[in-house]
């Protein structure tokens, strides 16, 4: 299988290009893409002998540059399964195009069934094409429904399916008292108890933010209605997530956490590949598992994030550009842990929702809701999507 991977220098990219390494029978890299690591882009270009490669946030010799250059390698006809491991906007319209062109896509973007899930999944779904979720959770969902009834079950999860739950590790300050959670820093925050992650991811992870984004891209790519979601904060993360079923029987997908073994899921799909490097579970130990309910109080990011993916429309937009740039801020300490959630929620109770919308309509509101949020953060100017992409 010809593999492009965009986003190749990130935590997801690098660890997807390990996975093809490790089956050179199965999987060649034949496309690679980054924002802004041009050095590491040109090294693995080299040690994976890639020539169609792009730095999309700049120039360089010999690659594509810009958003239309992820454009044209996830649509390229060499290229049979496109890895879409871009952060921020700049996934979803490689994501699309990819759809359209018939390729096989791994998501490993959350904005782009966040901000766009009602466009690209609708359209997924119209192209009978198969959405491959990279997504520790959304992996583990996906492999529960295995042989329960439907062929491409993660289009629709089968109808004897009461409930996804989704595990949430909980983050670094899973027992923090309310009020000194107005003080952690950005290193505290950085430095997650189980899964090594990107900044973004690992904020968003600390605030309980990146759970709502999963349970809505779970809602599109499942096509599960909120009310049958549900999360449960799991320390240990051994359980990626569960299935129940309508008789009260419940799945679950167990491992050590690693993201090597979701994304080679992935790729190999259906197949469980052999992998030796791969961690396993030593039941020669003592396993202890538990479990215990969110504490929305102390974690608003996620009450935001169910509000906004009940509502609909445009409103998830908002909840991902507000969240984009408030964690930025907050990464270059210039507002608080707590301003995250705060500068989230004016966001939306100041946004009018646009139902239905098309890919005009999020720029336009991603960008609006950027320059609201920096405006009332006191930073200088916001990012635009053009410039991150
Ligand atoms: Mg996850």
């Amino acid at each position: 299988m010809r593999v492009a991977v965009l986003g190749s220098t990130g935590s997801i990219g690098t660890q997807t290009l390990d996975v093809i390494a490790a089956h050179p029978e199965r999987f060649r890299a034949v496309a690679l893409a980054a924002a802004r690591s041009e050095t590491l882009l040109r090294e693995q270009a080299d040690r994976f002998g890639v020539t169609r490669i792009c730095l999309s946030d700049g120039r360089m010799q010999g690659a594509l540059s810009g958003p239309q250059g992820l454009v044209e390698l996830a649509t390229d006809p060499e290229v049979d399964l496109v890895v879409v491991a871009t952060t921020g906007a700049a996934g979803w319209e490689p994501t699309l195009a990819a759809i359209r062109a018939g390729k096989q896509v791994a998501l490993a973007n959350k904005e782009a069934l966040v901000m766009a899930g009602s466009i690209i999944a609708v359209e997924a779904r119209k192209m009978g094409a198969v959405l491959r979720p990279v997504d520790s959770e959304h992996s583990a969902i996906w492999q529960c429904i295995q042989g329960e009834g439907v062929a491409d079950s993660h289009l629709m999860a089968p109808r004897d399916i009461s409930k996804l739950i989704l595990t949430a590790s909980g983050g670094p300050f899973r027992d923090t008292p309310k009020e000194d959670l107005e003080q952690v820093t950005p290193r505290q925050a950085l430095a997650h108890p189980t899964w090594n992650m990107g900044a973004k991811v690992t904020i968003d992870s600390a605030t309980l933010m990146n759970k709502g984004l999963e349970v809505i891209e779970a809602h599109w790519l499942f096509d599960m209605p909120y009310e049958r979601l549900e999360v449960v904060v799991h320390p240990q993360s051994i359980v990626h997530s569960m299935v129940e079923f309508e008789d009260g029987s419940t799945k679950a997908q167990l491992g050590v956490p690693d993201m090597r073994v979701p994304i080679q899921y992935a790729l190999g799909y259906p197949d469980h590949l052999p992998y030796a490097e791969l961690p396993r579970l030593d039941w020669s130990q003592t396993l202890e598992l538990r479990f215990q309910p969110p504490e929305l109080e102390r974690f608003p990011c996620l009450r935001l994030a169910w509000e906004a993916g009940r509502q609909g429309g445009t409103y998830p937009t908002v909840l991902s550009a507000a969240d984009e740039e408030a964690v930025a801020a907050f990464l270059r300490d210039e507002i608080g842990f707590m301003d995250i959630p705060r500068l989230v929620e004016k966001a939306l109770e100041a946004h009018e929702n646009v139902p239905d919308p098309d890919f005009d309509v999020i720029r336009a509101i991603d960008t609006q809701t950027r320059a609201r949020v920096c405006e009332w953060a006191g930073i200088a100017r916001a990012t635009t999507l053009t410039e991150r992409a």
